[in-house]
């Protein structure tokens, strides 16, 4: 029998919507204080929120006359008409969160607005109007919850542990003191009287206390802007990796949200600075109009719809690419103390088979090495700190010594005094990849040769490459659509390779068939894909035999491109034995 719901059954299935556990009562609690201005937040609770839950604020508060208003459903102060989302400015606005609260727990307030003389209480328990009556004046508003769920055991059977339930109150209020390092919260368990605070201080300074920090040499500032979107982010460096709890935090004009493509961004823009792209923190806060995405998908609004995620994803990636870039070079600067030894000048034949070709295209260009673009305002600065690096780096191009290779893999190489062990593949692979890339974004095409003899395309879906032409051609591939009579005289189709990149030598087909089951990501991640793909079976293999030339070579291509620290796909180039590595070895020191 079709029975339609009682509203109050209608009210109580929608609340659950909003109101999942005591931490999303939190969120809502925080959110709405937030809202009215705010600037001081402190939290109780007992029994991990299921019991009681406070927050009380300085913010302005309600008037005696609306109070009773704010427990209705869907009633808000905050938009009128639907044009309002264009502008919005506040967390709320579907009128939700207190006639939800409501309707699981009993929730009273106390509060009162500046513009009054007296304060107001009201109170409105699992669904039922208790009262409203004047109070004392206050400044801000208190909202105190109790007994969430006691009447509706079949969700109270869903809750973690207390401590459980504690731990996600505690996220919640770490995340919001997180998004407003200049305002001050609290929280506080009144069992065991356990509180932990903030005061009003630089981003900086939240980012290290978010993650239990205590140095500032560990974070890295990357501040960014486009004609959208604004980027402030601290991101942990690299090298600072697995001392600091990992975690990718992203806010959206300070609301926290999750979304897994901006994440990748995030995680893109550190590759080849670090192998584990898995123990990156970094705090990113994205400020742009509301017209550009929204937050209306779901009631708990951790999630956004952004209008261009592309343009974003590159806007995001980009940048902290580009400050990780820079701060490399500055580091490599400072490493390149100077050399006792004379300069010498290396007259090596390149790698490539033929040196005319290869010197065309992919000789030294210091500076234009960098495929992305710098920070508008910083562009200047960074050109010429590329030149002067470079010029840093001629000076020194003799300072490693090759001593022997390892199992045709392993070049042994000295500098001073520390022994250097590169991977022979690794480190080509790289140094090719950092070229691909510079004359991608300066050529928007990687230079194709004709093939002898057209190739059949030996992989099942080969077909979906014709859909890809034109990212095709500029990677330098060329296809055919071939028709030949079957054996019974049907048409038989074969996509046929017709012309490939030049620096090509071998896994034609590996690299095509990720292109061709690129079509569900962002274009710039395919290309950047391919590349490393083409750099992986373009570079010298492990155990193929090099003469001293080729390694002269590398050697001195390592020394003059920047972040060459990593092979494409994040495995080291190379390992570094200092004195102080090996008198640790050794244990002449602790
Ligand atoms: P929303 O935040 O979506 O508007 P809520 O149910 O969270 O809906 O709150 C309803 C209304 O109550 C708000 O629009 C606001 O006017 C008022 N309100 C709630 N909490 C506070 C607070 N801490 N200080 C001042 N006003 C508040
Ligand atoms: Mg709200």
């Amino acid at each position: 029998m079709i029975r339609k719901l009682s509203p109050h059954l209608v009210h109580q299935i929608a609340a659950g919507e909003v109101i999942e556990r005591p931490a999303s009562v939190l969120k809502e609690l925080i959110e709405n204080a937030l809202d009215a201005g705010a600037s001081q937040i402190d939290i109780t609770y007992e029994n991990g929120g299921l019991k009681s839950l406070s927050v009380e604020d300085n913010g302005k508060g309600i008037s005696e006359e609306e109070l009773m208003l704010a427990f209705e459903a869907h009633a808000t102060s905050k938009i009128s008409q639907f044009d309002d989302f264009e502008k919005l400015q506040t967390f709320g606005f579907r009128g939700e969160a207190l006639s939800s609260i409501s309707a699981m727990a009993d929730l009273e307030i106390w509060t009162s607005c500046e513009k009054e003389k007296r304060g107001s209480r009201g109170r409105v328990a699992f669904g039922a109007k208790k009262k409203s009556e004047a109070a004392d004046k206050r400044i801000g508003t208190k909202v105190q919850m109790r007994d969430l769920f006691s009447a509706h055991p079949a969700r109270l059977k869903f809750m973690k542990s207390e401590r459980g339930e504690a731990m996600q109150l505690l996220s919640v209020f770490k995340k919001y003191s997180l998004a407003y390092p200049e305002f001050s919260f609290s929280i506080k368990d009144l069992e065991t009287e356990r509180e932990h605070s903030t005061h009003s201080e630089s981003f900086l300074d939240r980012v290290i206390w978010f993650f239990g920090d205590s140095e500032k040499d560990h974070w890295l500032q990357v501040n960014a802007q486009s004609a959208d979107w604004k980027m402030q982010a601290v991101i942990l460096r690299p090298r600072f990796q697995q001392k600091v709890r990992a975690g990718i935090h992203l806010f959206l004009n300070r609301r926290p949200f999750k979304d897994s493509r901006l994440e990748f961004a995030v995680k893109r823009a550190f590759e080849g600075f670090t192998l584990f792209t898995r123990d990156i923190a970094a705090v990113i806060f994205l400020e742009g109009s509301p017209k550009l995405f929204d937050v209306n998908v779901h009631p708990m609004k951790t999630e956004v719809r952004f209008l261009q995620a592309d343009t974003l994803f590159s806007f995001i990636s980009k940048n902290i690419t580009e400050a990780l870039r820079s701060e490399h070079l500055e580091i490599q600067n400072t490493k390149s103390e100077v050399s006792l030894k004379e300069p010498e000048v290396f007259s090596s034949p390149s790698l490539e088979t033929d040196p005319n070709r290869s010197s065309r295209l992919w000789d030294l260009r210091p500076g234009t090495s960098s495929g992305s673009q710098p920070l508008a305002g910083q562009r200047e600065s960074l050109a010429e700190n590329a030149e002067e690096k470079s010029a840093v780096l001629f000076e020194h191009k003799s300072e490693f010594e090759f001593i022997d290779v390892l199992d045709d893999t392993y070049l042994l190489v000295r500098k001073n005094s520390e022994l250097y062990i590169f991977d022979q593949h690794a480190l080509h692979e790289r140094i090719l990849y950092e070229r691909l890339l510079a004359d991608f974004s300066k050529l928007e095409k990687i230079p194709s040769q004709r093939l002898l003899f057209p190739q059949p395309i030996p992989f099942s879906g080969a077909e979906n490459l014709l859909e890809h032409e034109e990212l095709l051609e500029k990677l330098g591939f060329e296809i055919r659509q071939w028709s030949k009579a079957g054996e019974n005289k049907n048409q038989m189709q074969s996509i046929q390779l017709v012309a490939a990149p030049a620096i090509l030598k071998r896994g034609h087909s590996e690299v095509l068939s990720k292109i061709s089951e690129s079509t569900s990501r962002g274009k710039e991640t395919v290309i950047r894909d391919v590349l490393a793909s083409m750099a992986c079976h373009s570079a010298v293999r492990a155990h193929d035999r090099i003469d001293t030339a080729e390694i002269d070579r590398l050697l001195k291509d390592f020394q003059s491109e920047d972040a060459l620290g990593h092979c494409p796909h994040g495995r080291p180039t190379f390992v570094r034995l200092q004195i102080k590595d090996l008198e640790k070895m050794f244990q002449r020191v602790v």
